[in-house]
């Protein structure tokens, strides 16, 4: 049963287009000892699994992936059907999964193959740093990218030689249900037991089942439930990465390409309906400049083209922003709007759910007019809505990006391309840009998570497979004396040699006395 507004109860989930009101399907709760055997199931799998190379899992993993790609047109439906998202975005999140299986494919070998390090001081030892899987990986996941989060999460983990059990969403489960059915297929194809990818369904109780189970927990989500995860993982002492909400700012100086600026922020804001984590959720524009960037904006934003083009395969239709997916999300979008006008905001263009349009379809919507006092500008509205405040200089532009519980992601604009890095330095963030939005997640070679209420943990890159992986370090004599000078029988003369060497070391009296003596 589910409700379109509120928390949804129940022993079955009923999925809701939010884009045309259509029932799309169901799927059953998976009560706690449902997920305590599913894990069970997993861990048998992830022992073949860990044993198999890495090249092959790769390859068989890569192999899997087609399975994706030939269900191309089937899976961009679905997804844009029960996401409400237009085709192009429902098209680039399976982008991101064949994405993930080439980078990993190729890289994963690299960043897991033991390697040595030489130490700095104990010369006469050998170090190898080995990567081993963790065992079983939960994916608690939302429903703003139900395949990338999911299935393309899911892949690293799974090269690593772990096993994986993913809850979807309760919002969104249809796709991560067939993504991972048509892996499954494959893999059983393969010889590989499917069991190494599970999905597991329901609502919160279902994923604290998950962290009371699995060997890490990997957490996408708002901050607030991201703590509660946290803190299970804690009492377990299990690890988790924790990848959670934002409140990105947009900085453009007075030197920046305003046009692209402009279309930047129409897209970083409305692009999935505003429903990234690293959307652009504010913008500090230099005030010599605020009105024309404004004007440019609001222009852009009134051509966009809202609608539903999920079923428009064989024509040319196709829209720019789609539906929103949790009809909750509306009211907080709601709710922040009508805060910054009652605080004296403008509302340049939007500000209203679209009345031409079935389904949960928010208009893109542009604030000028706005402050620090306002929630639009200091907690996270995940919906389309652009505020814009204009700044006296870079120092009050960079006080106010600052200005947050969150740092995700942030991006300047200018022309000035060593300015930009210089302040793009200085600013809280995770990942920032300059003079480009949100690329960041599809720069899938460089770390990618938040500081502060922001997260914990990097995806992506070498941290992003090394992070389900536990680290063991393998220390080899070299020599082989009969004993080591630490080891027993102590004595005095030993204790007074080493008391010299210390000093002669890391005492910073004698370094002055050497100091002194060459000038
Ligand atoms: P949410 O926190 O409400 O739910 C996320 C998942 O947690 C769901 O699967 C839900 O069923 C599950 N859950 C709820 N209570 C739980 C509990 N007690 N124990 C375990 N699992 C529980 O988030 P949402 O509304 O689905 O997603 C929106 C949020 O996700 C936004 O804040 C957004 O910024 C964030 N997000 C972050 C990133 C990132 O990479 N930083 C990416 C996408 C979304």
């Amino acid at each position: 049963m589910a409700e379109q507004k509120g928390i949804p109860t129940g022993s079955q989930i009923e999925v809701v287009s939010p884009a045309t009101r259509e029932r799309l399907g169901e799927v059953a709760v998976d009560s706690p000892a449902e997920v305590k055997a599913a894990v069970a199931r997993a861990r048998q799998a992830s022992r073949i699994w860990a044993a198999t190379p890495l090249s092959t899992r790769a390859k068989v993993l890569r192999l899997a992936g087609d399975s994706i790609f030939d269900h191309r047109e089937e899976l961009v439906e679905l997804l844009s059907r029960e996401n409400g998202k237009p085709r192009m975005e429902a098209l680039t999140e399976l982008a991101y999964v064949g994405d993930m299986l080439a980078f990993y494919g190729r890289r994963g070998k690299r960043f897991l193959d033991p390697h040595r390090i030489t130490p700095h001081m104990m010369l006469n030892k050998r170090v190898t740093i080995h990567y081993q899987p963790r065992g079983v990986i939960g994916f608690i996941t939302p429903w703003n990218f139900p395949l990338i989060l999911t299935v393309g999460e899911a892949i690293p983990a799974l090269v690593a030689g772990n096993a994986v059990v993913i809850k979807p969403s309760e919002w969104t489960p249809l796709i991560a249900r067939r993504g991972v059915e048509l892996l499954r297929e494959s893999l059983a194809a393969h010889g590989v037991p499917v069991d190494i990818i599970q999905v597991v369904n329901g609502y919160g109780e279902t994923g604290a089942a998950l962290v009371d189970e699995v060997d890490m927990i990997s957490f996408t989500g708002s901050t607030a439930t991201g703590r509660r995860v946290a803190m299970r993982a804690a009492e377990r002492l299990i690890p988790c990465s924790l990848e959670l909400g934002g409140k990105d700012p947009m900085i453009v100086l007075r030197d920046a390409d305003l046009e692209r600026a402009a279309n930047a922020a129409v897209w970083g804001a409305f692009t999935n309906s505003g429903q990234v984590c690293i959307s652009v959720e504010r913008v500090y524009v230099d005030a010599t400049v605020a009105d024309r960037f404004t004007d440019l904006v609001v222009a852009r934003t009134r051509e966009l083209r809202q609608g539903f083009d999920g079923d428009e395969a064989d024509s040319d239709r196709r829209v720019d922003v789609g539906a929103m997916t949790w009809p909750r999300q509306i009211e907080t979008v709601t709710a922040h709007v009508d805060d910054a006008r009652e605080k004296g905001a403008a509302i340049l263009t939007g500000g209203r759910l679209n009345p031409a349009l079935p389904g949960n379809f928010y208009e893109p919507t542009v604030l000028a007019g706005v402050d620090h006092s306002m929630r639009i500008m200091t907690e996270e509205t995940f919906g389309p809505v652009l505020p814009i405040m204009p700044v006296q200089d870079e120092a009050e532009a960079l006080r106010l990006a600052n200005d947050s519980r969150y740092a995700l992601n942030a991006s300047v604009w200018t022309a000035n391309r060593a300015n930009g890095e210089r302040l793009a330095a200085n600013v809280a963030a995770g990942i920032t840009c300059v003079n480009d939005v949100i690329v960041g997640f599809a720069v899938t070679d460089a770390p990618s998570g938040g500081l502060k209420e922001s997260g914990i943990g990097k995806r992506h890159g070498a941290e992003g497979i090394r992070r389900f992986c536990n680290q063991q370090v393998i220390i080899t004599d070299r020599f082989g004396l009969k004993r080591e000078l630490i080891w027993y029988p102590y004595s005095a003369g030993f204790e007074k040699g080493l008391a010299r060497v210390l000093s002669f070391l890391y005492s910073n009296r004698l370094s002055r006395k050497i100091r002194a003596l060459f000038g």
